[in-house]
């Protein structure tokens, strides 16, 4: 096993209290990828004076989150020898949260509902090879957005099936200058949202989003330091922008290394061998399991 980077030590935090958190998705069970990245968020809340470390379940998307899951994850992490506050938010609890947010953004002209079904934008995006990429793939290419005003409203009122999006034109525009936010590893950075588009900000199926979700909660719990994997760091820029359109505070981050295998594939849910519950099976100790998570010392 191996990590994709030094970890740092979070110094650069924000003095004062620190509140750190670990926000797994109930949608499988934990490797040691996601101990790694526990123990992370918790070492750092440990580190500074009143520090305290909390732990968030992500379960917006019913389909895929599982309640046993959930029992797994917080059974696992005591395992470790982890503690938390509680009681443990629990994302589903808030959708009221999401939708008021959601409120705002569409009364300042911010959203637009987008009907396209992804058949629909996969055709638009290879009639145009140019289309440009974002970091989650080709960026969606606008087709609702110039939608009659009318029709939209007719698609509405007959319950056609929609996304919102923010119109990151319009959104750019709102704030009107630079923004930025702090990495604990990577320094300074100048948000850059425009890389995603005009991002989902509530899916067909779930009236709220990853981005729209995290950022919110990360506000409403107190985070000052948000630390998560490096795989999330380019999703930070839309958080940046969330945060400014929703008058929210920014937290540091420290987006950390990605634990690997042997073969530098970074873990999966899907790894059952590197779960923790296979090994805390197969007679590994929590002290061992912490070691095998690049946290040796003593917790
Ligand atoms: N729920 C996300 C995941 O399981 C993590 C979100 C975050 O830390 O921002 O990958």
């Amino acid at each position: 096993m191996a990590l994709t980077d030094s970890c740092g030590s979070g110094a650069d935090a924000p003095p004062g209290e620190r509140i750190t958190r670990f926000a797994p998705s109930p949608t499988g069970l934990l490797h040691l990828g996601h101990a790694h990245s526990a123990l992370f968020a918790a070492r750092l809340a440990a580190a500074g004076p009143g520090g305290r470390f909390l732990v968030r379940i992500e379960d917006i998307d019913a389909g895929r989150c599982r309640p046993e899951y959930e029992a797994a994850i917080l059974e696992d992490l005591a395992w470790l020898g982890l503690t938390w506050e509680t009681p443990v938010r629990r994302q589903s609890g808030h959708m009221d949260h999401y939708a008021a947010a959601l409120d705002r953004l569409r009364a300042a002209g911010l959203l637009y509902p987008c009907f396209c079904t992804r058949k629909d934008i996969q055709a638009e995006i290879a009639a145009s090879p140019s289309a440009p990429h974002g970091p989650d793939g080709p960026l969606y290419p606008g087709t609702c957005r110039a939608l009659d005003p009318a029709d939209v409203a007719d698609r509405l009122a007959a319950g056609a099936p929609h996304a919102l999006r923010l119109d990151m034109a319009a959104a750019l525009a709102r704030v009107g200058g630079p923004l930025s936010w702090h990495d604990a590893a990577a320094g300074p950075q100048a948000a850059r949202p425009a890389l995603f588009g005009d991002v989902v900000l509530a899916r067909k199926d779930i009236p709220t989003s990853y981005h729209l979700a995290v950022t919110l909660d990360d506000a409403a719990q107190g985070i000052t330091l948000v630390t998560r994997g490096r795989d999330l760091f380019e999703a930070t820029h839309v958080h940046r922008l969330l945060q400014a359109l929703l008058t929210l505070p920014t937290p540091a981050y420290h987006h950390h290394g990605l634990l690997t295998d042997e073969a530098g594939r970074r873990l999966a849910k899907r790894d059952n061998a590197r779960a923790l519950r296979t090994l805390r099976e197969s007679g590994v100790s929590p002290a061992e399991a912490r070691a095998l998570a690049g946290h040796p010392d003593a917790f």
